[in-house]
């Protein structure tokens, strides 16, 4: 497995992940702010649906602590391996999710992120 181009796919998704959060937990006109620009309809959409919204943070920070542990795997050497079980995670499943860490069957077991 190419890790030196999954650190890159993995610190690239950490950035997008601190950005994504860092709008949501910006006060409303300030996110309102950030984001006019990029799409239209962001600020309104957050505003709309705060409740989703924080479940999607939540969501985002369970992420970021994957990417970052997936992150940790590369440096350790067990990327790619289950951290519940060390099998080796299907190549299909790490493309998909370049930060899985646990395998289906455990991930399942863990609430299903
Ligand atoms: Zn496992």
């Amino acid at each position: 497995m190419d890790t030196d181009q999954a650190a890159r796919e993995l610190r690239a998704k950490l950035a997008e992940i601190d950005e994504k959060a860092a709008v949501m937990t910006a006060p409303p006109d300030q996110a309102a702010n950030i984001s006019f620009g990029k799409r239209v309809g962001d600020g309104t959409q957050m505003a709309v649906d705060r409740m989703a919204q924080v479940g999607v943070h939540d969501k985002l920070l369970r992420t970021r602590e994957d990417v970052l542990r997936a992150l940790a795997k590369i440096e350790e050497g067990t990327y790619g391996r289950c951290d519940v079980c060390g099998e080796l995670i299907p190549e299909a499943r790490m493309e998909a999710l370049p930060w899985a860490v646990l395998c289906v069957k455990d991930a399942a077991g863990a609430g299903g992120r």
